[in-house]
């Protein structure tokens, strides 16, 4: 199977003809060739979203007449989301049954800001009946969008759907080890009646597409999700064209149990939290701090149901945990394992490959207790089915743990005591809180994280933020004085 680039209305092979393979990671054997873009791919496809910024339809139209494209895009998503979901599942290894969530929720996107860009209200300020200044939203030009391997469709959705609804046209760099389901967008898009050039898909290494998309001068607007070093290095890069970066990275995110709470239910949290998406998730609640009083009966319960997570093929309905995206990503999770029982935590649960599965990227759900703020398990981004479990005494010493990472994505909060919620709510570090749930998305509220996992916020009005660039129009209504300069008489 070969996948090419699609650039201003037509699939193309890269210039230089330079391809990469991409590995299925159930089995780790080559399925799909895929073309490799450079700096020529990239100017290419920016030129055409260039023209169709300042030549085409899209971004003079009405706010209705995007959204109703939008809605189309919705619609041809889900007459393909069992096809999206099965290209997933093969290319990242995802479980199908949460694959499937995966392709309803992009449709979701689409159809969400379809909504936000049909309610959108400008700013009008009036001074008295002096002056009336009122603020237009303009598209900012094309987008640049950068996303990472983990639930690639969604995640890719989720940035192409403000940026249009925005009026932006784009180029997209998907990541390189999870290509395939990026390449049902064209005919999505063509299927829904998007104007020519308006979408654009670069495939390619992100140390060569994604860094020209970067570097290139004419797109002013960044939004990058992936790791913290990769948008570190992306920030650099943008510093000289001054672009808007939007950047959702990395997460160690903490999920703190008091004796209080609903045990039963934080405990499907914490297994769903972090067992869920194969562990491969920015907000995967990847630290357990449990009071000490119900600690060693938590850490029980947890390894137990750890060790009846359903490891297996991706394409079963009843597996829960598939295969890590690529071999080179489970060995740096399995040296997290190993670094893990060199530096002391106890392994109670997992740890290694399940005998049934002997080829692919797969590892049992895997459960570390007493694991201590030294320890690199507790400090670094694992991005795998591993838990670390650790104790603590007082809401004070919850505090602290929970705020002693450099990260700052998400928290979760298991108590019944109002007071110590709103409490630890105003002290926990961390772009988003959970209180006595899960993960439960509402796409209106800002979505981003503090300290190392992440600069601005992404989500409903905050997206289109990303998009637009405020013009603000003063206009007097009245004469309003004016100091009158070079007016005397000369001295
Ligand atoms: P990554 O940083 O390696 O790659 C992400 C994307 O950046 C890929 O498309 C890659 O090709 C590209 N890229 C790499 N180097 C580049 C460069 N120099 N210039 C431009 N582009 C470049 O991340 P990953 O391994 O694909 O994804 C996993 C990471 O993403 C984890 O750290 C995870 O926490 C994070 N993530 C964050 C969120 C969030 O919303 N905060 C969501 C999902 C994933």
């Amino acid at each position: 199977m070969n996948l090419e680039h699609y650039i201003d209305g037509a699939p193309v092979p890269s210039v230089s003809g330079a391809t990469f393979t991409a590995l299925e990671p159930a089995t780790n054997r080559p399925y799909l060739t895929v073309a490799a873009g450079g700096p020529e791919d990239v100017s290419a496809a920016v030129s055409a979203a260039r023209k169709a910024f300042t030549d085409g339809p899209w971004p003079r139209m009405t706010g209705e007449e995007r959204a109703a494209v939008l809605r189309a895009i919705a619609a041809a998503i889900e007459t393909r989301d069992e096809s999206i979901a099965a290209l997933e599942c093969r290319d990242t290894g995802l479980p199908i049954a949460q694959a499937r969530g995966q392709a309803r929720r992009a449709a979701q996107n689409f159809r969400f800001f379809a909504d936000v860009i049909t309610t959108l209200g400008e700013d009008v300020y009036r001074v008295g009946s002096a002056q009336l200044n009122y603020v237009v939203r303009k598209p900012v030009g094309v987008a640049g969008l950068i996303t990472p391997w983990n639930t690639p469709f969604m995640l890719e959705t989720w940035k192409l759907a403000p940026a249009l609804a925005a009026g932006c046209p784009v180029v997209l760099k998907p990541a390189e080890w999870s290509p395939l389901s990026a390449g049902l967008l064209p005919e999505i898009m063509e299927e829904a009646g998007l104007p020519t050039g308006v979408f654009n898909l670069v495939h390619g290494i992100g140390e060569e597409a994604g860094a020209a998309l970067v570097a290139h001068p004419d797109v002013p607007v960044i939004s990058f999700t992936g790791e913290t070093g990769t948008g570190r290095t992306i920030m650099r890069a943008a510093a000289d064209g001054l672009k808007t970066l939007s950047m959702e990275l990395g997460g160690k995110s903490p999920l703190v149990v008091f004796d209080d709470a609903d045990l039963e239910r934080a405990l499907d949290a914490a297994v769903f939290g972090v067992f869920s998406l194969n562990g491969e998730r920015c907000t995967a609640s990847s630290r357990v701090l449990v009071q000490d009083t119900v600690y060693e009966e938590f850490v029980t319960r947890l390894a137990a149901r750890a060790s009846r997570v359903r490891v297996g093929s991706p394409d079963d309905p009843a597996t829960e945990l598939g295969a890590l995206i690529h071999p080179e990503h489970h060995a740096r999770v399995m040296e997290y394992v190993r670094t893990g029982v060199e530096e002391g935590a106890r392994l109670v649960a997992g740890g290694s490959r399940p005998e049934a599965l002997p080829d692919g990227n797969f590892l049992a759900a895997t459960v570390f207790a007493d694991v201590t703020p030294g320890m690199r398990i507790f400090q670094e981004e694992i991005f795998g089915p591993v838990v670390c479990v650790t104790p603590f005494a007082t809401e004070t010493e919850a505090l602290e743990l929970a705020n002693a990472t450099r990260y700052g994505l998400a928290a979760y909060l298991w108590t019944n005591d109002l007071r110590r919620t709103h409490r630890l709510a105003q002290g926990i570090e961390a772009g988003m809180l959970w209180v006595n749930s899960q993960n439960v998305r509402d796409l209106r509220t800002p979505f981003g994280g503090v300290k190392a996992s992440g600069l601005g916020r992404e989500g409903g009005r905050h997206s289109i933020d990303v998009y637009t660039e405020s013009h603000i129009v003063h206009l007097a209504t009245e004469d309003l004085p004016i100091p009158r300069f070079g007016i005397a008489e000369p001295a």
